[in-house]
């Protein structure tokens, strides 16, 4: 195995043979890929990484030489990463910078934590929401919370995208309302 010092601490974005987006792996494993003939660079990052024998520009993008078959995971699961990632981490509520999780309608009053029912908020809307509807502030919600879609969650989950990357997933976000 090649002794690979990574210069930058990013990963790099796995394609299938046919240039559909699998996984992020660390930019060491993509390297290995690389060096076994496993996959083919497709876009570069920034520097170079040195083995024993080999000098290669850090892979930021790579293609496996061969199709695999890849059994997807159709759900994003719930977390509060997942819920800052999916929101910006903005408040819903007055888009300052979110560091808690509110239940729109709330859990004292049934609200369940799902997708719909949940979404970043500052400390200052929350503890003022308290247990109170946004309708019974007379509050609104900037946009309709929702379960995440797309290629891009599948493949990325919370993870923040290289720039890199984005010829080859979706990440024209709506813009929320
Ligand atoms: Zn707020």
């Amino acid at each position: 195995m090649p002794d690979i010092r990574p210069t930058v601490g990013s990963g790099a974005l796995v394609l299938n043979a046919t240039y559909e987006p699998l996984c992020v792996v660390s930019v060491r494993r993509a390297a290995i890929l690389v060096l076994s003939a496993k996959a083919v660079c497709v876009a570069d990052g920034e520097g170079i990484l040195h083995s024993a024998r080999n000098a290669l520009p850090v892979p930021s993008v790579v293609r496996l030489t061969r199709f695999v078959r890849v059994p997807y995971r159709t759900h994003v699961g719930l977390s509060r990463r997942a819920i800052f990632a999916r929101d910006g981490w903005r408040c819903a509520y007055c888009r300052g910078p979110a560091e808690t999780i509110d239940h729109v309608f709330p859990r004292s009053r049934g609200g369940p934590h799902a997708w719909e029912n949940v979404v970043a908020a500052c400390a200052r809307c929350n503890h003022t929401k308290g247990d109170k509807t946004p309708a019974e502030l007379g509050w609104r919600l900037h946009s309709l919370p929702a379960a995440p879609k797309g290629i891009a969650w599948r493949v990325l989950g919370h993870r923040a995208p290289d720039p890199r990357w984005a010829d080859w997933l979706d990440l024209r976000e709506p813009e929320a309302a």
